[in-house]
């Protein structure tokens, strides 16, 4: 049998969402710091073998599968290994680890709405959350950020945008800009592999060339996210949550380099900017060691290959769901859950050749005019507007005969 030894300074870190891009670049930092951080959890929605494969190099205490036959065929396959890990199934699962008393840090990269719960979860228990899952933000907003403050909990964010203004800000901040002499946040944003083809061959680009990421490597949903620019509206509301902002003073920049990740203005003029080589080890690495650094394998950025910054104002007609985000942000309430939701069912249509790219921002317009916006009280609006924006959204996608069912059977 093989165990697990740490010493008793460790920092537990569970990790929700392993598997993904985010969690696998989160383990590789972790394994360069075994003597300062342990793996307390691992989860993943239905990736059997790649989740053993983590725990039998970081030999959790708990392992974490959504789907409860998968838990199943891990379970089996960790005892014929003889490795110590409790295998654990479902939602409920998710929400242990990210709250067990033997954890401190929760990464929190599922993606989409499905992160939500065990998030918040972490932010009950008062961890310490690096937070990458932006839409659990994007759809709970208030509610969320309450849990935390009322809790203790600290949130740290992975978004190599929001951990670039959150290395910008002053560090006396704590809530709302003008305080601490903050004029604006300069949010750049790549544009994405369309940023230059010609507006008429947007309707037919497939999801291959969606998920072709001039500068990052990233799941799917976030891939196509960038390409439609709603990526860029998602931050822009989560910015607003975790700066104390509104849209106002947050301007999106074009910037195709990914080299500067985002800037701060100052009232005296002063512009602020984070540089570094498009790496989310960086993000990870700092916001596991803050307020201290911590070497992330980063190369040092090279900035005679760089040569050029280049930046410009984004263009609204070609990136329709920047714009549906920013107002969604400003409606308020439910109207942020709505948006992110109709993103969601959308995405996934696109990826399975449902419908076409710029069919994506059609359905989530259609949603935001037929699901009517409430106030977010309390977490059950939150799922009800998201509930009801799934089915809206489906329902309108199988009655419609999108066009690209003709391109992509
Ligand atoms: P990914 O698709 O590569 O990985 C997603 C992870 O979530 C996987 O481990 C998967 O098993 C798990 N998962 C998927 N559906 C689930 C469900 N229903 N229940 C529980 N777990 C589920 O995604 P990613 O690129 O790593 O992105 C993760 C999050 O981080 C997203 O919210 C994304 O917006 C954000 N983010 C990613 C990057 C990046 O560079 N990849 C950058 C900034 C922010
Ligand atoms: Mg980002």
């Amino acid at each position: 049998m093989q165990t697990r030894d740490h010493n008793k300074n460790s920092i537990g870190v569970t990790i929700l969402g392993s598997t993904g891009s985010i969690g696998v670049n989160t383990l590789d930092v972790l394994a360069r710091h075994a003597d300062r951080f342990h793996v307390f959890a691992l989860t993943a929605n239905n990736q059997v073998d790649r989740l053993f494969e983590q725990c039998k190099k970081f030999k959790p205490a708990f392992a974490v599968m959504v789907s409860p036959d998968a838990a199943q065929q891990l379970e089996y396959k960790i005892k014929q290994a003889g490795i110590v890990t409790n295998v654990l199934a479902g939602i409920k699962g998710l929400e242990q680890v990210a709250s067990d008393a033997a954890t401190d840090y929760v990464m929190a990269a599922i993606v989409g709405a499905a992160g939500l719960r065990p998030t918040l979860s972490a932010a009950r228990a008062g961890k310490r959350i690096l937070l990458a899952n932006k839409e659990a933000l994007v759809m709970s907003g208030q509610i969320f950020i309450d849990e935390v403050k009322n809790n203790g909990a600290q949130l740290l964010p992975i978004d190599s945008e929001h951990n670039a203004i959150f290395q910008c800000m002053p560090t006396d901040f704590e809530d709302g800009l003008s305080e601490v002499g903050v004029r604006r946040i300069l949010l750049t944003a790549s544009g994405g592999p369309f940023r230059d083809i010609p507006l008429e061959k947007l309707h037919d680009v497939t999801p291959e060339q969606a998920c072709a990421h001039p500068n990052w490597v990233m799941g799917k949903k976030i891939s196509v996210d960038s390409a439609t620019m709603m990526n860029k509206g998602l931050e822009v509301i989560e910015a607003c949550w975790l700066f104390g902002t509104t849209p106002d003073f947050i301007q999106v920049v074009l910037h195709p380099q990914s080299v500067i990740h985002s800037m701060v203005e100052y009232t005296d003029g002063s512009v602020l900017a984070q540089l570094g080589n498009p790496d989310m080890r960086t993000p990870i690495a700092h916001a596991l060691a803050w307020p201290e650094r911590l070497e992330s394998g980063v190369e040092s950025l090279n900035l005679f290959d760089v040569a050029r910054l280049d930046f410009a104002t984004p263009d609204l007609q070609r990136f329709p769901c920047l714009r549906l985000a920013i107002d969604a942000m400003r409606a308020g309430g439910t109207s942020s859950t709505i948006l992110n939701a109709a993103n969601e069912v959308a995405v996934q249509a696109f990826l399975d050749g449902n419908i076409a790219f710029s069919d994506i921002a059609n359905i989530i317009e259609y949603a935001l005019s037929h699901v009517t916006a409430k106030a977010v009280d309390n977490l059950d609006a939150v799922i009800a507007a998201d509930a009801m924006t799934r089915q809206v959204s489906s329902d309108y996608i199988s009655q419609q005969s999108f066009s690209a069912r003709k391109l992509n059977p």
